[in-house]
């Protein structure tokens, strides 16, 4: 069984070495490539995969709005996300797409971190993909309210539109008041290039939990800048990763149980 990942860049990508994990645990014999491709090829190189017999895909930056467009079937959450991050061959050249981003972050906070959501106070900053994903999973987890805080206020407050939930507001990087006890996630990709957030200590000293959906071996800058205002949990994205290939793997392979901590634990060298 032949399963990618759709990307540019991708050679950095762990889902290879996630999935095979998890196909470690039910003793399934598969095999997980790395596709790099551009925006101009990423149909064909979609079409291509399937055709030979790919048996499943996953999509990450810059693909997931493509993948949204050219999926003939796409389930709530990826509908209500505006992207797609797994496909699912049906046959007759008919392909499922779901989005198990949002799902992902949420069973890392819950059940490896034992966050409690009901109720919380949450803050997403960064209004793009990554964030559209994350505020319906959360709602639905019973956050009090989700504020979402975007370099582009535009951004936020046209995301925020789209919920149409008096539980939902936007407001700018530098408006934004985080009250005692939230959660701050961080949805930027400002991580990505060793940027820090235009947030002062003061703002996000009274968050009592912050998240950064990126990964990478050395604290990202977020979360540099959290430990420095004295946030006494501070996350990386590692979790959400594993959790979001869970369940990818589930629908895949038509299973259940994951041990997804014994794989976290792994790519953490431990
Ligand atoms: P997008 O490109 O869709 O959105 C980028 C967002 O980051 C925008 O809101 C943009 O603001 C903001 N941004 C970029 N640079 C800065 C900066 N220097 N300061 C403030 N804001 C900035 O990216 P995605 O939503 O797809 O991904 C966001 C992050 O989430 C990435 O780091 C990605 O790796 C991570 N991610 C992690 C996953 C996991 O499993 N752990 C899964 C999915 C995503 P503006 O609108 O003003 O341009």
């Amino acid at each position: 069984m032949h399963f990618t990942v759709f990307g540019n860049p991708i050679s950095h990508s762990l889902s290879p070495q996630i999935h095979v994990a998890f196909a470690k645990q039910h003793h399934l014999d598969i095999r997980y490539t790395r596709s790099l491709t551009s925006p101009g090829q990423f149909r064909r190189a979609v079409r291509d995969f399937f055709y030979s017999g790919g048996a499943g895909a996953n999509v990450t930056v810059p693909f997931k709005e493509q993948a949204y467009q050219l999926v003939t079937h796409l389930s709530e959450r990826a509908a209500i996300a505006g992207a797609v991050n797994t496909l699912v061959p049906l046959g007759y050249g008919q392909l499922l797409g779901d989005n198990t981003d949002g799902i992902g972050l949420l069973h890392d906070l819950r059940h490896n971190l034992k966050e409690n959501l009901t109720g919380r106070q949450i803050v997403i900053v960064g209004a793009g993909g990554a964030a559209r994903g994350a505020v319906y999973p959360l709602l639905q987890a019973g956050a009090e309210h989700i504020t979402i805080a975007n370099r582009t206020v535009q951004k936020a407050q046209d995301l925020s539109a789209l919920f149409a939930d008096n539980r939902v507001s936007a407001c700018g990087l530098s408006e934004l008041k985080v009250v005692k006890g939230a959660l701050v996630i961080n949805a930027t990709s400002a991580s990505l290039s060793g940027a820090s957030l235009a947030l002062s200590a003061a703002q996000l000293s009274q968050a009592s939990s912050a998240y950064d959906m990126m990964y990478s071996e050395q604290p990202t800058a977020f979360m540099q800048q959290a430990t420095a205002a004295g946030v006494q949990a501070v996350y990386d994205g590692l979790g959400m990763l594993v959790e979001q290939a869970a369940v990818a793997f589930r629908l895949w392979h038509n299973v259940v149980e994951l041990d997804t901590q014994a794989v976290i634990r792994q790519l953490r060298g431990g």
